[in-house]
């Protein structure tokens, strides 16, 4: 397909062909919308009455019809309202009803229980479905079947329960059997039904003991007596058999037996689907992906169509284009004679979609039709699942295809070349944080081709990752939390494994297709993965993982090129993507790709769009000059101390900490002066005319001495001609308990100011020494760690003194040598008091990392031991040092802003805690009035491309969901 997109590239008639087709499906399109547009507003007139008077909890799509459509995400859920529109716009779907989102909440609000109206509308929608159908629920006629699925608002694939086949009994199977003349399928069914409900309903499930799932058991045993190696080799009278030993697994285990009423039925699995909301996997995936908890999730009740009725049937799962690469194929997998659970487990290899042209040709070309209908309706790459019942397709889901950094990036863009969406529409469809994936490294090409390949499977997730293998989530996690890189291998993953996945650098299986759980997961995480590896196999009991003849061992290393999907032993070399080749080593080759082209297109439109300034937290000359080549703004913050480390600098920094009186002092702060100078001409160099805030001395001085060894303390009481029993005494009378909150920061400069005259002095002279070179400088000298107006005003006397010095040495005047004095904003008292702070301050700059800390009053640096609990808990929905607590933190930093402002209207502000290259935090920095953000080198396009969705935001474009 590909080939054949390029081919008609060439070919103008047929690029002209289709340009016209194009252009009338978007006019369609249009058309449709606004239909649907003009329909919706039509019946918000009627919904408030609706609303005001009885409740609504259950909306009906089907027929041509529906209650609800795509735009009530919050209410339907993601599943339900889209196929709603989908109905609406006169797709073919099973029909069916949602319950809200707002009967989960009243769910768990009431006890368990339901509206008291909720029963006669499920009544009222079970009739429609029927009419819709012609069938009836529970009939011994023409059978209706229910599948009975969660839906939230946004897509927690796999998390959350489902039933399917409900509605069958002793009596229904028979008549089932005899309408359809298929008795294998009717006893199938009935089988599937009690399985899945004896598990999710009844919870009859493996006990802890047991090693094997006490339905496979049962099915292993008919398929020992039938001798037969699958499931779908049993005849009826097989499944007859399996179907009352199933019965009376769930009677003994249960206590009670399985119910035979298919209403009864019904409301169990509706509570099941409610009750899964509040499962471990469903929390888990919450956590990760920040979704509340009171969402609630909506119940999607639909007429069930057979994939799985011969060999004019199939069902499959597809994406409008490769979710992987963003390529623009249509891309997906089906099978014949199948059930859509049997897709997504990936225990059968499903054939590719292309391939159904030859199988199923009528329902290929309509699906070929419906894809192109999807995508120019809802104007993003949808993930569609399908089942085609003896001949006729029916769609039973469409979603936002949730896809790779790249593919995202691809699509993107594509779709603005197609005149499918708008650039804004392009930047609000990309998460900032996925443009992370671009810059991730890729293998070293030598290195590779030297590698010893044992196996290769379907690219699910692109990147390169080398780790130590592990069979099982639990081993993963405990080796990454020894410090591993690991890699989580397995036959095929499924919902229990996503801590085992969020551990890992990359997910092999060795079963399973691009649709299986393990590449949808792992693709959304941004995770490498491979998948479907069938020429590798992994024996669990022994720990083994084999392929091409070798066999590997737990916790030996593995690498996976997930572009290609090739497997490595061993611990391969990486080298970094093509866009950092590009951009940061000025690769010729790297910048001709079309990955370096897009991410350079797309951060040109953000720059274009956003009012944020970008800026750096870099420390050294390369720093800046990666943090420039990424299109930073200047220097948000450069900390000062990080510049002791180096060399033997480290030696006069300790001599300065320990001397014991002013002279010790000058003398070691002598021999820093020509260090901190030198640092800071690289600096100003590289910045080339942009400002650099410069930071004075902030860190506790235990950093500096607490962790000296007795050998350093030896060496270093030589060096000082002095014993080492004296510097052991001077560490000891330095001492804090609790250093973060001690001796630190402006403390420091308010003690002894001659630490602030001499790095003020380093700063202006090396300006003095750039400025000679007729580079421009704007330094801005900041103060940490304030409190109180007076400290600024104290600091800044110092400062002064120390540029009138500069200056008179260099026969300079005034507009000669410019700086600023500004302070940082991380200490409660100062966002409080920010009014009179900002008297002295020429800027500020949010420090969220300490004002996070002290606001909570909580350690940066002790809580990782019991941050995950309060996420598991979700009392935090992430941790508060990486993403800003809005709600809390917040408030003192619109309160500095406010006040700071409200004495200085045009007071310079920004942010340097780690927060500033977290998207959402940017997004509230813009919110609140900052004029920049300053963060690491590699996460400036992700800040400048949150800034820009910040600014479209704010103009009321809602970002696109990708659900
Ligand atoms: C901060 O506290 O947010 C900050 C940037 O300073 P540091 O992390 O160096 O304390
Ligand atoms: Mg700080």
């Amino acid at each position: 397909m590909a080939n054949a997109k390029r081919k008609a590239a060439r070919n103008p008639a047929r690029k002209t062909a289709r340009k016209t087709a194009r252009k009338t499906a978007r006019k369609t399109a249009r058309k449709t919308a606004r239909k649907t547009a003009r329909k919706t507003a039509r019946k918000t007139v009627r919904k408030p009455s609706a609303r005001m008077g009885s409740r609504k909890d259950v909306y009906y799509f089907g027929d041509g019809k529906a209650d609800g459509d795509g735009s009530q995400k919050a209410l339907l859920g993601g599943k339900g309202a889209n196929l709603a529109e989908m109905s609406r716009i006169g797709i073919p779907v099973p029909a069916g009803f949602t319950l809200t989102t707002e009967v989960c909440t009243y769910y768990y609000a009431h006890k368990k229980t339901y509206p008291k109206t909720l029963e006669a509308e499920i009544g009222a929608n079970i009739a429609k479905i029927e009419k819709a159908m012609g069938k009836k629920l529970g009939d011994l006629g023409n059978p209706l079947l229910l599948s009975v699925r969660s839906g939230a608002r946004e897509s927690m694939p796999g998390m959350m329960d489902t039933v399917l086949n409900l509605g069958i009994n002793d009596k229904v199977v028979e008549a089932l059997a005899a309408k359809t003349g298929n008795p294998k399928f009717a006893w199938d069914s009935y089988r599937r039904f009690l399985q899945m409900y004896g598990s999710v309903v009844m919870g009859v499930e493996a006990h802890a003991h047991e090693h094997h799932d006490p339905y496979e058991v049962i099915l292993d045993k008919a398929k020992a007596k039938a001798s037969v190696a699958d499931d779908s080799g049993l005849g009826e009278k097989a499944l007859r058999w399996v179907v009352g030993e199933f019965k009376k697994l769930i009677r003994k285990r249960a206590g009670k037996a399985f119910p035979e009423d298919p209403i009864k039925q019904l409301y169990g699995a509706v509570n099941a689907v409610f009750n899964s909301w509040n499962n471990d996997r469903a929390k888990v995936y919450r956590q990760k992906y920040g979704i509340p908890a009171e969402w609630g999730t909506a119940v999607n009740v639909q007429a069930m169509v057979f994939g799985n009725t011969g060999n004019g049937s199939g069902t499959g799962v597809a994406f409008t284009r490769d979710p992987a690469t963003g390529e623009n194929v249509f891309y997906g997998e089906y099978l014949i004679d199948a059930q859509g659970e049997d897709v997504v487990a990936g225990v059968r290899t499903p054939k590719q979609v292309a391939q159904m042209a030859k199988d199923l040709p009528s329902s290929h070309r309509e699906l070929l039709k419906i894809r192109k209908i999807l995508e120019e309706h809802f104007r993003d790459v949808q993930d569609v699942e399908f089942t085609i019942e003896q001949g006729k397709l029916w769609m039973l889901q469409t979603r936002n295809g949730k896809r790779t950094g790249f593919a995202a990036v691809n699509i993107a863009l594509d779709m603005v070349k197609e005149r499918l969406i708008t650039k804004e529409e392009a930047i609000l469809r990309i998460p900032a944080e996925d443009l992370s994936h671009l810059l991730a490294p890729i293998f070293d090409p030598a290195d590779e081709r030297k590698a010893t390949k044992i196996g290769s499977g379907l690219p699910a997730g692109p990147g390169a990752a080398s780790g130590h293998i592990y069979f099982t989530a639990d081993a993963a996690v405990a080796g990454a939390a020894k410090g591993q890189k690991v890699i989580l291998t397995r036959q095929e993953t499924s919902p229990e494994d996503l801590r085992g996945m969020i551990a890992a650098e990359g997910i092999l299986t060795t079963r399973g297709g691009a649709s299986s759980h393990a590449a949808l997961v792992a693709r959304q995480m941004g995770k490498v993965c491979i998948c479907g590896a069938h020429d590798m196999n992994i024996d669990y009991a022994k720990k083994t993982l084999s392929g091409h003849g070798v066999t590997l061992k737990e916790g030996e290393y593995l690498s996976l090129n997930g572009f290609v999907g090739n497997v490595y032993i061993g611990d391969l070399k990486t080298s970094p993507s093509s866009v950092i080749q590009g951009l940061i080593e000025n690769k010729a080759a790297a910048r001709k790709s079309e990955t370096y082209k897009k991410f350079v297109q797309l951060v040109g439109w953000a720059d274009k769009l956003r009012r944020l300034e970008v800026r750096t937290n870099s420390d050294t000359p390369d720093q800046v000059k990666t943090a420039i080549k990424f299109g930073a703004e200047g220097i948000g913050l450069t900390r000062t101390e990080h510049m002791f480390f180096e060399g033997d600098r480290i030696d006069a920094v300790r001599e300065m900490i320990l001397a014991e009186d002013q002279k010790a002092r000058a003398k070691a702060l002598k021999k820093l002066l020509p260090y901190q100078k030198k640092d800071f001409v690289g600096i100003f160099t590289a910045l080339d005319g942009r400002p650099a805030t410069i930071r004075l001395l902030d860190p506790p001085l235990h950093e500096f001495i607490g962790t000296m060894t007795a050998a350093q303390i030896s060496d270093l009481a030589r060096k000082l001609e002095v014993k080492p029993d004296y510097i052991k005494h001077r560490i000891t009378a330095l001492h804090e308990e609790n250093p973060m909150l001690g001796h630190r920061g402006c403390r420091l400069g308010i003690v002894y100011p001659e630490i602030t005259r001499m790095q003020a002095t380093a700063i202006l002279e090396a300006a003095v020494a750039v400025q000679k070179k007729n580079i421009k400088v704007q330094p801005e000298i900041m103060v940490p760690l304030v409190s109180y107006s007076k400290e600024l005003e104290l600091q800044k006397a110092v400062i002064d003194e120390a540029a009138a010095e500069v200056r008179k040495k260099h026969g300079l005047k005034v507009g000669q040598l410019k700086y600023q004095v500004g302070t940082m904003i991380e200490i409660p008292r100062a966002a409080l008091t920010a009014d009179e702070i900002a008297n002295h301050a020429a800027f500020f700059s949010f420090g969220t990392n300490d004002l996070t800390q002290t606001c909570l009053g909580l350690s940066r640096d002790d809580s990782s031991s019991f941050l995950p609990k309060y996420q598991d808990a979700e009392i935090l929905s992430a941790n508060p040092f990486a993403s800003l607590d809005q709600t809390g933190v917040g408030q003192l930093v619109e309160m500095g802003v406010e006040r700071g402002r409200r004495t200085k209207n045009k007071l310079k502000i920004g942010i340097c805690g780690e927060h500033g290259g977290d998207p959402g935090s940017v997004k509230f920095c813009h919110r609140s009035g900052l004029n920049y953000v300053s963060c690491s080198p590699f996460r400036i396009p992700i800040a400048k491309l949150a800034a820009a969705q910040a600014v479209l935001e704010e103009r009321g474009l809602a970002r696109a969901e990708i659900s």
